[in-house]
C-alpha cells in the first residue's frame, strides 16, 4: 500500500492569503519506519536523544519561538536543507496542489478533490506498470478533522465528485503531528508550495521540485490552479503547455471574496 500524508498552507478564511495549499509526501508502507528515523536522526544531531521537537518549516523559517530563534540563520536554513534532502530520496513522491482563491470559490474543496485525483492517477499509472498498489491519505488531525470531515463525509457517501478515484484502501485517515514524522515532511512540502505562489519564494521548491510525482517531462505531482495559468511560468504550469492543456478555465469567481490589495 501506498501512504500519502498531507499537510496544508495558507488560512482559507484569512484575506491576506491569496492561495490555499495543500502538500505532502507519498511513500511504500514498508519504508515509513526508516524515513521516520532520518528526521529522528536529524533532530537528533541537533538537539540530543531527550529533546522533543516537530521539525515544522514555517516555524524554523520564521523562527519566532525556541529552539529556531536562538539559532542562527545559516543553521536553520542548512536545517531546512536536510529537510528537503530527506524529502527529495528517491522512495519518496511528492504531490502539491495550489489554488489560488480567485481560481475556486471553495479552494479547499476543489485542493482536496484534486490531490485525490492526482494520488489516484499515480497509483493507475503503477497498476498500468503491473505493480498494484492501494493508496491510502493521512490528514494532520488537528488542522483537519473539522475543515475537512464534510468532504470525507461526501467522499465516503461516493459521491460522483470523487467517482473516478479508484485505487484508496479506505476514506482519508486522520494522525497526530506528533505520531510521524512523515507530517513534518507534508508540511515542508506544502509550505514550500505556499512560499513559491504566495511569496514569489522559490527557495524550498527549488529543492523539492525534481521529486514530484512526474512523467515524460510532465509534473503531474504539482497543480497550480489559477486564472491565466497559460502565462505562468511556474514548474507545474511550464510543463503542462507542452502538452494538452487539462485546467484552462477557472470555476466561476466568488463574488464575496477580495483579494489584497498590491
Ligand atoms: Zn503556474
Amino acid at each position: 500500500m501506498y501512504l500519502l500524508y498531507v499537510d496544508q498552507s495558507g488560512n482559507p478564511l484569512d484575506e491576506n492569503d491569496n492561495y490555499f495549499v495543500l502538500g505532502g509526501v507519498a511513500l511504500f508502507e514498508r519504508k515509513v519506519y526508516w524515513v521516520n528515523e532520518a528526521v529522528d536522526d536529524l533532530t537528533e544531531n541537533l538537539f540530543g536523544p531527550d529533546y522533543k521537537v516537530n521539525l515544522r518549516a514555517q516555524a524554523i523559517n520564521s523562527h519566532k519561538n525556541d529552539p529556531w530563534h536562538s539559532m542562527p540563520t545559516d543553521q536553520r536554513l542548512a536545517v531546512l536543507a536536510d529537510l528537503c534532502e530527506i524529502a527529495s530520496q528517491p522512495d519518496l513522491v511528492l504531490f502539491g496542489v495550489a489554488v489560488d482563491k480567485d481560481f475556486a470559490p471553495d479552494p479547499v474543496a476543489r485542493a482536496f478533490e484534486e490531490i485525490c485525483n492526482r494520488f489516484d492517477l499515480f497509483l493507475k499509472r503503477l497498476h498500468a506498470q503491473e505493480n498494484t498498489q492501494r493508496g491510502l491519505i493521512i490528514f494532520e488531525r488537528s488542522k483537519y478533522e473539522q475543515t475537512l470531515a464534510p468532504f470525507i463525509t461526501e467522499y465516503r457517501n461516493q459521491n460522483t465528485r470523487f467517482g473516478q478515484v479508484k485505487n484508496f484502501a479506505d476514506a482519508p485517515a486522520f494522525a497526530d503531528q506528533n505520531g510521524t514524522r512523515l507530517l513534518d515532511l507534508a508540511h515542508l512540502v506544502s509550505y514550500a508550495i505556499y512560499r513559491r505562489y504566495q511569496r514569489s519564494n522559490t527557495l524550498l521548491l527549488d529543492q523539492l521540485i525534481y521529486n514530484f510525482d512526474e512523467e515524460g517531462g510532465v509534473i503531474h505531482g504539482l497543480v497550480h490552479l489559477t486564472r491565466g495559468a497559460e502565462n505562468c511560468y511556474c514548474p507545474s504550469c511550464l510543463t503542462r503547455a507542452r502538452r494538452t492543456p487539462v485546467q484552462t478555465h477557472a470555476e466561476p469567481p466568488a463574488n464575496t471574496r477580495s483579494r489584497r490589495a498590491g
